[in-house]
């Protein structure tokens, strides 16, 4: 498949990109580098800075070059920023969604997977999560999400557009060859915050929050590797095949980790000591989040390779131990 890869420059896409060269497809990138880093995407795939509220430039990309599946992963995804900068995440992850969208159906192309998050459902009554409960985001950035998931559903029943939504958990870890990994700018994420202070390049790592009704009082969450991610991109396209088709699949390993529990694995792991502060909890966190993946893997026969903390981490470290700095490093 010829596949459009929207956000390829980013954390997530970049991984993707090479797992569908690796299946056998072709990538096509298209990112505006506002976050994305032009170094992750190989030098092989095609390349086009260009913002997806461009509908012009959108419109030249679908004419010349035959696109059969658009993946989407070029969105904002700061939660807290969401709240501060509602229509900047309006803006470029609903609007800038449906002008790609809009551009796509025009040039007959039909099959798209989007990115979605666990932050749609908002405050859950039980856990594991299951697709079918009730989505009710508490921020802004959940919101976009959700409003493109319905909008997609508008469009597979008005104009059979087949699509896949998944909604992931924590994406965390790196390609195995260490090549590609999280950087992120600002970084706020737990797990490369946890190096980058291990390796002296941070401030001590703040734990926010010791004393949630947690087992150890730090927050759990379904960290999952971000090429697991990736695989099940892959796995759907056959379901695409199905004109109108409407999926929602979570993606997660299902195993609660602890921030304590990270901070364990990075310590072991590179063999470097975390210095931690206690802080406060920060605002909208949940104490828990985890999935329950069984759609994914009943439907698409996705099975996650890292199922646990550590494996992960491993992964991690291959990166932070070789570009301690992220893609500045050269
Ligand atoms: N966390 C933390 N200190 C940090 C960053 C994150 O204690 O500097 C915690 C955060 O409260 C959450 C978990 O680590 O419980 C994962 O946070 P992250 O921002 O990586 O992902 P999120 O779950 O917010 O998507």
């Amino acid at each position: 498949m010829k596949v459009l890869v929207a956000g390829g420059a980013g954390y997530i896409g970049s991984h993707c990109v090479r797992q569908l060269i690796a299946a056998g497809h072709k990538p096509v990138v298209v990112d505006n580098l506002s976050y994305g880093h032009k170094a992750a995407v190989p030098d092989t795939v095609p390349f086009h800075d260009v913002n997806l509220g461009d509908s012009v430039a959108l419109d030249r990309i679908f004419k010349n070059e035959q696109i059969d599946v658009v993946m989407h992963f070029a969105a904002f995804a700061y939660v807290g920023e969401s709240v501060t900068k509602p229509l900047k995440y309006y803006i470029n992850n609903t609007s800038a969604t449906y002008t790609l969208l809009d551009s796509m159906l025009k040039h007959g192309v039909k099959k798209f997977v989007f990115s979605s998050t666990c932050a749609t459902y908002g405050i859950v009554k039980s856990l594991p999560i299951v697709e079918d409960m009730p989505q009710a985001p508490i921020n802004p950035y959940g919101q976009t999400k959700l409003d493109v998931e319905i909008a997609l559903k508008a469009l597979a029943y008005g104009q059979g557009l087949s699509f896949a939504t998944f909604r992931y958990f924590n994406a965390a870890g790196a390609a195995e060859d260490g090549s590609i990994g999280e950087d992120h700018n600002p970084e706020t994420h737990l797990i490369p915050l946890a190096f980058g202070a291990a390796q002296g390049l941070r401030p001590a790592l703040q734990i926010f929050g010791d004393d949630y009704p947690t087992p150890d009082g730090t927050c759990l969450r379904d960290y999952v590797h971000v090429d697991d991610l990736s695989r099940a991109h892959i796995a759907v396209f056959e379901k695409l095949e199905q004109p109108g088709a409407a999926l929602f699949y979570n993606l997660g390993t299902g195993q609660p980790t602890s921030v304590r529990e990270v901070i364990t694995a990075v310590e072991k792991v590179s063999g470097l000591k975390v210095p931690v502060n206690y802080t406060t909890r920060r605002e909208g966190d949940p104490p828990a989040l985890y999935a329950n993946s069984t759609k994914a893997q009943t439907e698409l026969g996705w099975k996650p390779k890292y199922l646990s903390i550590e494996p992960i981490i491993e992964t991690a470290w291959r990166w932070h131990e070789r570009k301690p700095k992220g893609y500045q490093d050269r």
